[in-house]
């Protein structure tokens, strides 16, 4: 027979672990399922200098396996494996992953939000032969070449400063005029040298699908229609994420844009009813904050309302 859990926790990154070091400290032994992005977003991210305590910063990689290492040694154990369904009609709950089936009392969601793409032929055609949504994992290819980010968030701001290092020149292209990015990064993209900041301007196509490698863009300028050609070797995307909630639809509420809907934070809901033992925390619940310390507050709560459920439920 399947042995019943008390807790297990979907996804590794900043929300995952910090739920998994406070429910492993309270004894609640949880397993932490790895997705397909194991440690998640900052394990992709460069230098995190907003998280408290780290004066001077700290890779984000590094603040990733720190806070493994201290759930591990509180008991949490880790397990590569992706969740292809779940039943949260009947409880215990039943995960069908792709490592079995694992039957738990609680569940916290912590699968974060994957890389957003504009979706067009020739730029998914291009995936890992110049086109990229990771200036960290692959800015290193660009040495002294010419390339392009798309966006006009914190992401692309960040992005087209991190690619400085490595490229020639930055483009940076953003389909308004407008800028959702913090005055902050915005000012320091304007202000530095190798990168022109191009607005009300979207990529029609990336040239070179034949030759599998990025050999230039076909821009639009939207105000007016004109059509002109961007030399450079790479394109980067820093349009924003999707959740990784596709798996709890119609199992609990999700939002339109696909994020899961919370009540309190981290209780999650069926038709506005509470789903028992179920918590949300970090990037798929959260459309407006999306910070590395954010995420792991939520991580914390959700750990907390699991560890109280299990006292008043049963364990
Ligand atoms: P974001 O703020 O949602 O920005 C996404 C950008 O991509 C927007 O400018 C959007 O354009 C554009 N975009 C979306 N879909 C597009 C498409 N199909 N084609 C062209 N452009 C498209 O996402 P983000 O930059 O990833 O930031 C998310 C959150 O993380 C924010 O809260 C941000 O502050 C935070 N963050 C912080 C830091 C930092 O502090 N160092 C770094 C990274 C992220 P429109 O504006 O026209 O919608």
């Amino acid at each position: 027979m399947t042995e019943t859990r008390d807790t297990v926790i979907l996804g590794s990154g900043c929300a995952g672990l910090t739920a998994a070091i406070y429910t492993a400290r309270a004894g609640l032994n949880p397993i932490v399922l790895e997705g397909h992005e194991p440690g998640g977003q900052l394990s992709i991210t460069s230098l995190v200098e907003n998280f408290p305590g780290w004066p001077d910063g700290i890779q984000g990689p590094e603040l990733i396996e720190n806070m493994k290492k201290q759930a591990a040694r509180f008991g949490a154990t880790f397990q590569l494996a992706h969740l292809n369904s779940v039943n949260l009609k009947s409880h215990p709950y039943k995960l069908n992953t792709s490592a079995g089936e694992i039957v738990t009392r609680t569940l916290i969601v912590a699968s974060g939000a994957s890389a957003r793409w504009l979706g067009i032929p020739s730029e998914q055609a291009l995936i890992g032969h110049g086109v990229s949504s990771c200036a960290t994992c692959d800015g290193f290819f660009f040495r002294g070449k010419p390339i392009a980010v798309v966006g006009g968030g914190d992401s692309a701001m960040e992005e087209a400063l991190f690619l400085t290092r490595f490229a020639t020149k930055v483009t940076l292209l953003h389909r308004r005029d407008a800028f959702r990015a913090s005055k902050i990064m915005l000012e320091r993209a304007m202000a530095h040298p190798n990168i022109e900041l191009r607005t009300n301007t979207v990529v029609e196509e990336v040239l070179g699908v034949e030759e599998k490698e990025v050999k230039g863009l076909r821009l639009r300028d939207v105000t007016n229609g004109a059509k002109s050609n961007l030399d450079v070797e790479g394109l980067f995307l820093g349009i924003g994420h999707e959740p990784n909630a596709k798996m709890f639809q119609g199992q609990i509420d999700l939002d339109d844009e696909g994020y899961i809907k919370t009540r309190n934070n981290v209780l999650t809901t069926l038709n506005g009813v509470d789903v028992a033992g179920v918590y949300a925390c970090g990037d798929v619940q959260d459309r407006r904050y999306r910070q590395a310390i954010t995420a792991a507050g939520t991580g914390c709560m959700a750990a907390l309302e699991a560890e109280k459920y299990l006292e008043e439920h049963g364990h």
